[in-house]
């Protein structure tokens, strides 16, 4: 059986980038006539862009990438998120935690939160986050595409569950609903490797099973900056959708004959099905894409 995904945030219009995780998991999916499933990640709306919401869909359809059931929304799945807090508290895994941003830097210097506030027991308040206490020992793991991967530079620290604000972060979203949703594979951007291993924390300390993952090449530019939403990288041009499959596909290590280029999305995707084979995705964490 097979279960996978493409988990978009609507915080800006879709990118090459973004076409990229988008047509790696799709054809991951099916090839191994597997299922393949849409999520919109809304859980931050003061990043979000309303419009965005409704637009994703569309340019995934303008692509040929037709996902399997109903699209669906974290934003409707706070009841979830509540639920496994509970749980994970229950098991003495969560603290609340009252620290900064700034005091963090001023501490570490660094993103890498300290584990400052794991031996305060702190109450629970409104102005506190709350974390995971992750303290599962390491064990390495297989990436389909990258290889194994080990802890010299992934190893979590106590990462935030809930925000001071009250917002889920995306560690613990993304593994509720895989989870729920029962997705067996997961394909995604490099950017998002070193957060695996949270994920990974997350699924052992609640003794659910963990997908496979593959990570991607992301695409940089020509100065080694990732294009994404953020740095306003370019929307895809659904006019020419056809040409910029054959771009991604390109990129992922799939070329397509050049008889084929000028066809119909649906035409190059039924190709790709069949040629699609994640051993010759390059094994690297960017790729410069001049064209994108
Ligand atoms: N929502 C995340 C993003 O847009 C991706 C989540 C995932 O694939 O795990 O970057």
């Amino acid at each position: 059986m097979y279960i996978g995904r493409f988990a978009p945030s609507p915080t800006g219009p879709l990118h090459f980038g973004s076409l990229l995780a988008a047509v790696a998991s799709f054809l991951d999916a099916r090839a191994h006539k597997g299922e393949w499933f849409l999520r919109i990640e809304n859980i931050d709306p003061p990043r979000e862009v309303e419009s965005r919401i409704h637009k994703i869909p569309q340019t995934l359809e303008q692509f040929g990438l037709c996902w399997d059931g109903e699209i669906s929304y974290q934003s409707d799945n706070h009841e979830r998120y509540q639920e496994t807090l509970a749980k994970l508290s229950t098991l003495g895994l969560t603290y609340a935690c009252d620290c900064s941003r700034k005091a963090l830097l001023l501490r570490s210097g660094a993103n890498r939160y300290d584990n400052f506030c794991r031996s305060k027991a702190l109450c629970d308040a409104p102005n506190c986050a709350t974390r995971f206490l992750a303290n599962i020992p390491y064990v390495p793991w297989t990436d389909r595409i990258q290889g194994t991967i080990n802890a010299s530079n992934t190893e979590p620290d106590d990462f935030i569950l809930q925000r001071k604000d009250g917002l889920w972060s995306y560690q613990l979203a993304v593994v509720c609903d895989d989870y729920a949703q029962k997705v067996t594979h997961v394909v995604r951007g490099y950017d998002l490797l070193n957060e695996t291993d949270k994920h990974i924390q997350l699924y052992t300390a609640l003794g659910w099973s963990i997908p496979s993952y593959a990570h991607i090449p992301i695409a940089t530019s020509a100065t080694g900056q990732k294009l994404s939403k953020q740095n306003f990288a370019t929307p895809l041009d659904t006019q020419n959708a056809n040409l910029q499959l054959c771009e991604a596909l390109a990129f992922l290590g799939h070329t397509v004959p050049v008889m084929l280029r000028k066809s119909s999305v649906q035409h190059i995707l039924q190709w790709a099905i069949e040629h699609w084979n994640i051993v010759h995705v390059p094994a690297l964490p960017s790729r410069i894409w001049p064209n994108s």
